[in-house]
């Protein structure tokens, strides 16, 4: 294994078409990808053939989008026909409340999950908000890290009003910053280069080392600089490599990222190392 990719969608129908609607269907024009669908062995395939692990992102936006989600059980299914590719980590809608708790539960204890992603802004709402503390206080006994979404996205990018979604609620500060103040115990993976609230980010997981960032959704040719400073010398063991495909696929990233400034004794770090002891691996 040459690298963990922590920040996987399925390429699949299940995800880009069922679950993704209109709001996925503007992400792959957004991204310059629009026949991407692909089948689960054609996946499974590519990550093989790169010698990586692929870390499965489950999806439920389900409140605000009125969309079927990428279920627990999907990921859990295809990690289970492809364990030599696949690490899935659960999505659950926090409006759901209860029902979320529980499914989050079942996802890590009878699925074998290993982690939380979500989407603030295609969920739509605040990781701060109150409501939603006993989802964190489970993620924190469960002993699983929680994946959330930072910055601008692709999903409702490029048209007018952009489907409706905001992107207030991918602020890090203060947002992500309360919830790691609160739950020292959680892990927390800021995904992607944060923009507009890069320095945001950084001066987050320098002052909370339960924080970590995946690089994932941007080629690291347009990372800003001061993302790469980080990199190099403080963040050094919390940051990770990802890919965010089928938006960026990983070989494109990591042809980028050879070239970006990253110094060679950090690479290891980002592409495997960090992702391997942050997993228990
Ligand atoms: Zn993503």
């Amino acid at each position: 294994m040459i690298a963990i990719d922590m920040h996987v969608h399925p390429g699949t129908k299940e995800y880009l078409v069922d679950a993704g609607g209109k709001y996925l269907a503007d992400a792959l024009a957004y991204f310059h990808k629009k026949d991407a669908v692909v089948s689960v062995e054609t996946m499974a395939k590519h990550y093989r053939d790169l010698d990586m692990v692929a870390v499965l992102l489950a999806w439920d936006t389900e409140t605000q989008s009125g969309l079927p989600p990428v279920t627990n059980d999907y990921i859990a299914e295809i990690v289970k026909n492809y364990p030599e590719s696949f690490i899935g980590f659960a999505s659950v809608d926090p409006w759901k409340g209860k029902i979320a708790v529980a499914e989050l539960e079942r996802a890590v204890k009878t699925l074998g999950l290993k982690g939380l992603k979500l989407h603030p802004i295609a969920q739509a709402f605040y990781l701060n908000d109150r409501r939603f503390y006993p989802l964190w206080e489970s993620c924190a006994g469960l002993k699983i890290p929680l994946l959330v979404h930072t910055g601008t996205t692709g999903v409702g990018a490029g048209v007018p009003g952009g489907d409706g979604l905001k992107l207030k609620y991918a602020r890090p500060i203060p947002y992500i910053d309360d919830v790691a103040a609160d739950f020292p115990d959680l892990t927390i993976i800021g995904a992607h280069p944060s923009w507009p609230w890069q320095e945001e980010m950084l001066a987050l997981a320098v002052h909370k080392t339960n924080v970590y960032i995946d690089l994932s959704g941007w080629s690291p040719k347009y990372f800003p600089p001061s993302l790469i400073r980080y990199a190099n010398t403080m963040l050094q063991d919390r940051i990770l490599f990802g890919s965010d495909y089928p938006f960026l696929s990983p070989e494109r990233w990591i042809a980028d990222f050879e070239k970006a400034g990253f110094k060679p004794e950090v690479r290891q770090k980002i592409l495997l190392e960090n992702a391997k002891r942050l997993l228990g691996l």
